[in-house]
């Protein structure tokens, strides 16, 4: 039986000193996913300048983003997308 996501919950965060900067996430999750200057990934969902490199800072991701981070998990080469469900 195929496992239904929809109205779950799920929240994310990045460990960014694993991160390598790929941008995959970014293609994965716009939405989602910005990176800085340095090209290091952060949820940019949070707004503006909020942590969200750890698990006390892992951000509530909406249900219609909730598959595409999924993917991004997934697809991260260096695995530092971290997913609280
Ligand atoms: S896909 Fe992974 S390694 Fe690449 S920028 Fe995103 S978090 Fe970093």
């Amino acid at each position: 039986m195929q496992k239904v996501h929809q109205g779950e919950s799920l929240k994310v965060w990045v460990e960014r000193a694993l991160c390598q900067g790929a941008e995959l996430c970014v293609e994965a999750s716009g939405a989602v996913f910005a990176t800085d200057d340095e090209y290091v990934s952060f949820v940019k969902l949070a707004g503006d300048g909020a942590p969200t490199d750890s698990a006390e800072h892992a951000v509530v991701v909406p249900d219609e983003h909730q598959d595409d981070v999924r993917v991004a998990a997934q697809d991260c080469p260096a695995q530092c997308i971290r997913i609280i469900e």
